[in-house]
């Protein structure tokens, strides 16, 4: 481009690009700048930044209008870098070894040689890990060669982005580049599992079941205790909101109600999206957060939702969902 002048578009634009290897370059070379670049992972599209660097992290909290009481996930691409910054029990180390990389977040103790710093943490003397299991996410985060802190790519409160167009939609020029990897395969955000001293326990269901976590720890999770000092995920009751009303475990639609529907209960029509025609929970995670944008997007007063059972990844759609038809603040 000749010249200095920014034509109005361009600033309006986001800018999104390829993530092959030009593109995940020059995303390094931003991290590095303390720049916001956002990427493709296995769960949702995050909005990363520099972990290290409280003034690279304040660019999160202020790109998606997030509180900075919610501390944000660091995610590194070895196991070797994530011991760098938290303490594994034997617990922690027995699910990194299992799961990692994959849709599983640890809530571990500082660490002495912790790098990731306060802001990221919000204060905490806890440090939230993830090894991402998605190539271009992998290669970014192995290329800037930092602690990459990456909240899911949205405004605060609104719907995950899963895929590129939903972040420029979203975040528009706030974020200085998006990689474009595709749609997310997973499609709803990790499972948080504190491993603190003695204690283990779910914080967040997501897209590591429960079951499996529990198989390779031989004991069942307790439920989150609410006075438990760690503030809950999405810690506001209501979290992944799009613009209509939510109405959940609908039977049936009623007139001017769009219809996220499963396993083809609803009659089907034009206000219809099926988040598994087969009912396929992990096809219907896949599909949630684009068919919730989507009903939205045609303006209707609400979007009934059809029951969804709550086994497996339903625990996941559930809970988001559950925040979806929340009260607004
Ligand atoms: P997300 O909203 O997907 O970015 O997930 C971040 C969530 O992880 C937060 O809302 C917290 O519940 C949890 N979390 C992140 N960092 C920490 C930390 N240092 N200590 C405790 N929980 C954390
Ligand atoms: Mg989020």
């Amino acid at each position: 481009m000749s010249g200095s002048a920014i034509r109005p578009t361009e600033r309006t634009a986001a800018r999104i690009v390829p993530a092959n290897a030009a593109g995940i370059a020059e995303g390094a070379r931003l991290l590095r700048a303390e720049k916001l670049v956002a990427f493709p992972t296995e769960t949702v599209y995050g909005l990363g930044a520099d972990a290290s660097s409280n003034a690279a992290v304040a660019r999160i909290y202020a790109a998606k209008g997030r509180p900075a009481f919610n501390p944000l996930i660091a995610h590194v691409a070895t196991l070797a870098e994530a011991s760098r910054h938290g303490v594994f029990s034997a617990a922690a180390l027995r699910l990194a070894e299992k799961f990692w990389p994959g849709p599983l977040t640890l809530v571990l103790p500082v660490a002495a040689t912790n790098l990731v710093c306060e802001l990221a943490r919000a204060g905490r003397e806890t440090v939230a890990l993830r090894i991402p299991a998605h190539k271009n996410a992998l290669a970014l985060i192995a290329a800037a060669g930092l602690p990459v802190a990456a909240p899911s790519a949205n405004r605060s409160g609104r719907i995950s982005p899963v895929t590129a167009r939903h972040v420029a939609e979203d975040l528009g020029p706030d974020v200085d580049l998006i990689l474009d990897g595709g749609a997310c395969p997973v499609g709803v955000e990790s499972t948080i599992i504190a491993c603190l001293g003695e204690t283990t326990q779910l914080l967040r269901p997501g897209g590591l079941c429960r079951a499996l976590i529990e198989e390779a720890l031989g004991l069942a999770l307790p439920e989150r205790v609410a006075s438990h000092e760690i503030v809950a995920p999405g810690a506001l009751a209501s979290h992944y909101a799009p613009s209509a009303l939510v109405r959940l475990n609908a039977e049936r639609l009623e007139p001017g109600e769009a219809g996220l529907d499963f396993g083809g209960r609803f009659s089907q029509g034009p206000a219809t999206l099926d988040l598994s025609p087969a009912a396929d929970l992990d096809e219907a995670a896949a599909n949630l957060f684009a068919f919730l944008r989507e009903l939205d997007s045609r303006g209707p007063v609400s979007i009934a939702v059809a029951p969804i059972p709550r086994h497996g990844i339903g625990e996941a759609i559930n809970d988001r969902l559950k925040r979806a038809a929340a009260p607004r603040s």
